[in-house]
């Protein structure tokens, strides 16, 4: 049974302020993750717009604490779920793209595929790498994602964000302090919209580029599997994947987790796995490597929620 802050999500939904949005009680969060587990999440909370999300944090009882989650593809939620409330922006008011002024202004819940439709359609090239990870532009950010030899903070110009008082600010990029999958954006802010710079670019050139990124993921990740990318993050000057393979991790198991045999910094549920397998996993994978190197591997899944 979920233990959360009440003895029932009615009576947690019943101490929220009334929302022109959604309330969902005791949504499963296996099916907002890409790893496909995890427990509960006491509300799942589905704003209808930046009004509605900024009522509910100023009206909210203080003690009840929010997640914030977008794609699910960078996460891994315990099994015992996320007490409190989770918020997703997955209302179409959260997803509008729109160029201003050669500046590219993407809703957080906007997802890969839409900003690629959008780009191709307009014109729109100059970040076309950051189209290639799953997931969508809030996480983007809050991640620092990259690849392909770029990063997000090097196409970012501003930010839209809303504070826990509600407040909406425009922050501009040097004010996040972006490093290597980071920065030092306040955990309790929520990303509402991301401003990028972009270039004109011909149809034809920006298509090559999706997929040209396409193909070498197919081929060197296993995107198809349930997984959340890179477990790790690569220690200065070094990579993750090898580090992990020279400890002999490859193909390593833990009940329903593996390590991928086609990328060993991508670790894999087998279709019964449960948080628990795959973080003991990581775990043991930490263990291996620093026993062989004296290099502790920091993860980059971001693990959230309590344990069963
Ligand atoms: C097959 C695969 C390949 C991947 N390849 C890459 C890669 O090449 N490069 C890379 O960097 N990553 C990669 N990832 C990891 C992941 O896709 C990225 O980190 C992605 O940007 C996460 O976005 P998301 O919307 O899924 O965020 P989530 O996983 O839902 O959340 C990630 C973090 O962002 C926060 N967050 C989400 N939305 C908001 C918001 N609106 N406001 C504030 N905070 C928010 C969450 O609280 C959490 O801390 C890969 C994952 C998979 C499954």
């Amino acid at each position: 049974m979920f233990e959360g802050l009440f003895n029932k999500s009615s009576e947690l939904k019943d101490s929220l302020p009334e929302v022109r949005g959604k309330y969902l009680e005791n949504v499963k969060l296996s099916k907002h993750t890409w790893f496909g587990v995890g427990g509960p999440a006491e509300i799942l909370y589905l704003p209808e717009d930046e009004d509605d999300l900024r009522l509910f944090l100023l009206k909210k009882p203080e003690s009840i604490p929010v997640t914030i989650i977008g794609g699910g593809s960078n996460l891994l939620v315990r099994d015992g779920g996320i007490m409190g409330v989770v918020i997703k922006l997955d209302n179409p008011n959260f997803k509008k793209i729109r160029l201003e002024d050669g500046v590219l202004k993407v809703g957080a819940g906007v997802n890969n595929s839409d900003l690629k439709k959008f780009m191709l359609e307009n014109s729109v090239g100059g970040m076309e790498f950051i189209t290639s990870v799953p997931g969508k532009i809030g996480g983007l950010l809050r991640t620092n994602a990259g690849c392909f030899g770029g990063n997000v903070s090097q196409v970012l110009v501003s930010a839209k964000i809303m504070n826990d008082w509600g407040e909406i600010h425009e922050v501009e990029k040097d004010d996040f302090n972006f490093s290597y999958r980071s920065s030092t954006f306040p955990e309790n802010w929520i990303i509402l919209e991301a401003s990028f710079k972009c270039v004109t670019k011909e149809r034809k050139e920006i298509e090559e580029l999706f997929n040209e990124h396409k193909k070498y993921r197919e081929t060197h990740q296993p995107i198809n599997k349930r997984t959340a990318g890179s477990t790790f993050k690569n220690p200065d000057g070094l990579s993750a994947w090898k580090l992990i393979e020279d400890a002999g991790c490859k193909g390593l198991k833990v009940g329903g987790a593996e390590v991928s045999q086609m990328h060993s910094n991508f670790l894999i549920n087998n279709g019964n796995a449960t948080a628990e397998d795959i973080e003991k996993l990581g775990e043991m994978i930490i263990q291996k490597v620093f026993e062989k190197t004296s290099i502790t591997l920091e993860w980059e899944v971001r693990r959230m929620g309590v344990k069963r």
